[in-house]
């Protein structure tokens, strides 16, 4: 019989955030609730100002998740059946899920050592239908966004930011969602910016593609009742709106935090053999939505540590073009080598801005121990 673990470490805590700021988080629902203002209204159109402002982009549209947000920019963006829109192998399915809703084909790419869509690969993929790319910032890493707008530029496509794990990271200095011609970005709760429910955001710097797209989040009015054409239903909350920019002022903060667990982990698993530890892209800045190690014995790996008391998890098991949903398209993993190698070997290890150094270390020396023995 194994001892009962000494510490029980979860994989994120979003409770121990809620304590830390209750104060203001509870304030400001209740001021929604005060003023039922619970769909649209002032909290959003706050909520929306300040979020550009601090994000340092001209327009930001609201809607009810990050999913609804790449749909909604690649329809007002034009795509429809018949294109094809390029994206990463190693996702969540957003990324394609969202092109196949416009009735658009995904176009698979493999992945880099850095989990992003390598960039020397896109070229090989673009057809005469391709319209557009979207990168994701994966695991809270910028995407190589130099040599992807040169090549979206010299073939004249349009680029989607998939931003959903990667709020404020940077690429030479830029910020990821203000590259391309929009960006998406969620803020599901357990996201580096969370709300308390779904909740998503598109940005982009062109004002009338703006427009269009906060029209057809909102059934296609551009006022009540005068429908320019039929939209959908994607509207964000109130109380998420409030939520948000409450939490807004200590994003940085927790950014920075998530960094210094990130650096943790780094010195305590530094001699540990058979490990991969996650890579900083050179030019870039990763800010650690996921903390991803590989390890040949990844699942036997993760059992230690659930006896320990610490939660892991796979992000993602399965590489997009393999799921069942894209049968039909016989896609093979001898297609993607990268994703599907480090799809049996991939591990994410607790990762929130709460973390302290003495839980870090308690999780390597779980891992340190497993790999004395094994
Ligand atoms: C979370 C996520 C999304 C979608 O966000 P939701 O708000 O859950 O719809 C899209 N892309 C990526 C990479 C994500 O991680």
């Amino acid at each position: 019989m194994s001892a009962a673990p000494k510490m029980k470490i979860p994989f994120v805590d979003l409770h121990a955030q809620y304590l830390a700021h209750r104060d203001v988080i509870d304030a400001a629902i209740a001021d929604v609730i005060q003023h039922t203002a619970f769909i649209g209204g002032d909290a959003v159109k706050r909520f929306e100002l300040a979020y550009a402002e601090h994000y340092g982009v001209e327009h930001c549209v609201s809607c009810a998740n990050g999913t609804d947000a790449i749909y909604i920019a690649l329809k007002m963006m034009g795509i429809g059946p018949g294109d094809e829109v390029i994206t990463t192998a190693h996702s969540w399915i957003s990324s394609s899920e969202a092109v196949s809703q416009t009735g658009a084909s995904p176009v698979f790419v493999d992945v880099d050592e850095y989990y992003t869509i390598d960039a020397e690969r896109i070229e090989a993929a673009i057809t005469p239908r391709t319209k557009v790319l979207i990168p994701v910032h994966l695991y809270g890493q910028a995407c190589a966004m130099g040599p992807i707008m040169e090549i979206a530029e010299s073939h004249g496509l349009q680029v989607l930011e998939d931003c959903a794990q990667a709020h404020y990271a940077t690429w030479g200095g830029q910020r990821v969602g203000t590259f391309g011609d929009v960006a998406t970005f969620s803020f599901y709760p357990g996201k580096n910016l969370g709300a308390y429910g779904d909740a998503g955001a598109i940005v982009t710097r062109e004002g009338a593609l703006a427009d269009r797209m906060r029209m057809y989040a909102n059934h296609g009015q551009v006022k009540k009742h005068d429908h320019r054409i039929e939209g959908i239903n994607s509207r964000l909350d109130g109380i998420q709106a409030a939520v948000l920019s409450a939490k807004l002022p200590f994003i940085l903060g927790w950014t920075a935090r998530r960094q210094q667990v990130a650096a943790w982990y780094e010195e305590a698993l530094a001699g540990t053999s058979g490990i991969e530890l996650p890579k900083v892209r050179d030019g870039g800045t990763h800010v650690f939505h996921l903390y991803v190690i590989q390890h040949n014995q990844r699942d036997a790996l993760a059992a230690h540590l659930a006896n320990k008391g610490i939660q892991t998890a796979v992000h993602y098991p399965t590489p997009l073009p393999l799921l069942h949903c894209y049968a039909s398209r016989g896609f093979t993993a001898a297609q993607f080598p990268q994703a599907a190698r480090e799809q049996e070997r991939i591990l994410s290890l607790p990762m929130y801005p709460e973390m302290t150094r003495e839980m870090v270390q308690y999780v390597a020396d779980a891992i340190n121990d497993f790999s004395s023995v094994s």
